[in-house]
């Protein structure tokens, strides 16, 4: 992949009009901008950062149990793999590490403008102009926008959230400073988050309350450590490290060709492994029907954990099915009249999806605000580009893939093919270039239309689904994502 990318940055060597970038965002896709751009050889960048440390979601996280449900080995650049690895899948800390030794070795923390957010990007005079937190102004010809797919913690609304005496917070904003061992801990929520914290502090809780209200497919799969004679080979033979990431990389697709076919035989694979699970690994009947979702497995992101069903299953964890009432100074009241007594209250309960980019304001052509192209939802043709945004690109943008993918690979394949627009740019081709209304709006219906066979529609709620019901993600098999990346089509761009 990481000749891909060269590929598509071949022949603009030469340059053309020089071109100054802007990056918004030091998460895992900033960083790989600021390393595809400097080895492009467009060195006139800054990378915007709003916190202080780069990393991203993987900064933001820092919950007990986190980590990544893609294999280490495939949740890393092509182009820097890591034979360190802990795990095949290692724990969150260890990501953080890796995107801060990356980021080093390759220069690109010294070009982070960090504890600046961007406030607005408005487009005038064919160059955006941007305006940051603390009063800084740039002037850019070209906007990359890295900014993430969930970090808007989206608090439930409960009666009484704000009475609660004990320790509360979101999983996204974890506090630390919270003792948890030996105390009564509650979680709220049954997502990918709330399963890992799950696994992680049964054994730490004196008593623990998983409050659930909606079951959950879990898919089973060991986290098995890697030796340090494996560590010592792959550092010995990098080359086996590329051959296991392009491996991964295949079997992910796979996945992913299964999850938007719902009646692909794949498909029924993952649902008969998840029931099979829950049939063997749950003891007690009723528990395992308090379990057992009522919608088909992967209709919700699917979580995958070698260990949730063993820690639910302790005898200080409890299962809360009833419906939560409402919040007391003293815990949670469900709806049967019981008041589960807590110390520490986890709001496990996901991210706003639709709040790309926001709060930052983004004005394109004619002071069209990005509030106006999106009154109805985030689009965006191919995720990437918008009609009257010229030059400005987005990487895991709205309708990306974003299932249970590598998004790594995502951004870097989504980078390739933004490199070759702004190849276009810099050869002074064009001095604006976007998507056409026409295309934006075909890929759109094509995508609804796709939408409708995927497994994501067939029957639950998720953070896939927009207002319609229609999942916001790619519909197709990841490999006519791949084929789209190679190389923009000319006819779907405005290039004046
Ligand atoms: P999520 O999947 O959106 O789950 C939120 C949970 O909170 C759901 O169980 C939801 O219940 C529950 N909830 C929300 N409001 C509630 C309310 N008012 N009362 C009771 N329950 C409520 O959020 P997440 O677990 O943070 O995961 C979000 C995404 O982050 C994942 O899908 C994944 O893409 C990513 N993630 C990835 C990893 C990884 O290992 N790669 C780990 C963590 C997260 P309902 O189901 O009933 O709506």
């Amino acid at each position: 992949m990481a000749d891909e990318v060269t590929r598509a940055t071949g022949g603009s060597e030469e340059g053309g009009r020089p071109l100054r970038l802007a990056v918004i965002g030091a998460g895992m896709a900033g960083i790989l901008s600021g390393i595809k751009l400097t080895e492009a050889g467009l060195d006139d960048f800054t990378i915007y950062e709003k916190a202080d440390r780069l990393g991203g979601t993987w900064r933001e996280n820092t919950y007990p149990g986190l980590a990544c449900d893609v294999p280490s080995q495939l949740y890393c650049y092509s182009f820097a793999p890591n034979p360190d690895w802990s795990h095949l899948f290692s724990p969150g800390p260890e990501i953080q590490s890796y995107l801060d030794r990356v980021a080093r070795e390759y220069g690109i923390d010294r070009r982070i403008r960090f504890g600046d957010e961007v406030t607005c990007c408005a487009f005038a005079d064919g160059r955006w102009q941007l305006e940051t937190a603390k009063g800084h102004h740039d002037e850019v010809d070209v906007v990359i926008a890295a900014t993430g797919v969930l970090h808007h913690p989206k608090l439930p609304e409960i009666r009484g959230l704000d009475s609660f005496e004990g320790a509360m917070f979101h999983s996204a904003r974890w506090d630390h400073a919270v003792p948890l061992d030996g105390v009564r801990i509650g979680v709220i929520g049954t997502g990918s988050t709330a399963v890992q914290i799950t696994s992680a502090l049964v054994e730490r809780a004196s008593h623990f309350s998983l409050f659930q209200r909606t079951a959950q497919w879990i898919m089973p799969q060991q986290n098995p450590a890697y030796t340090e004679e494996q560590k010592a080979e792959f550092r010995a033979h990098p080359e086996q490290l590329i051959d296991i990431h392009e491996k991964l990389s295949v079997l992910f697709a796979g996945f992913a060709n299964a999850v938007v076919d719902a009646d692909s035989a794949e498909m029924q694979d993952i649902e008969d492994a998840c029931r099979v699970n829950l049939e063997q690994n749950v003891h007690d009947p009723e528990l395992r029907e308090q379990l057992r979702p009522d919608y088909r497995a992967a209709c919700k992101r699917l979580i995958i954990s070698p260990d949730f069903y063993e820690a639910i299953q302790q005898p200080n964890a409890e299962l809360v099915t009833s419906g939560i009432e409402r919040i007391e100074p003293a815990g949670v009241r469900t709806r049967d009249g019981v008041l589960h007594e807590l110390d520490v209250l986890v709001l496990a309960t996901g991210f706003r999806a639709d709040a790309f980019m926001r709060p930052m304001r983004l004005l394109g052509r004619n002071g069209l605000t990005l509030d106006e192209a999106w009154a109805e939802r985030p689009n965006a043709y191919l995720s990437i580009s918008m009609p009257e945004f010229p030059n400005f690109f987005m990487l895991n943008g709205p309708n990306g893939p974003v299932g249970n993918f590598s998004l790594i690979d995502v951004a870097e394949l989504q980078f390739g093919y933004v490199m070759q627009l702004v190849d276009r740019l810099w050869s002074g081709e064009c001095r604006e270039i976007c998507a056409t209304r026409e295309a934006m709006d075909s890929f759109e219906a094509a995508r609804t239309e796709a939408a409708k066979r995927t497994i994501w529609t067939t029957g639950c709620r998720s953070w896939y689904l927009d207002d319609r019901g229609i999942p916001a993600t790619w519909p197709w098999p990841f490999t006519r994502f791949r084929e789209e990346m190679q190389a923009p089509d000319p006819a779907a761009y405005d290039c004046r």
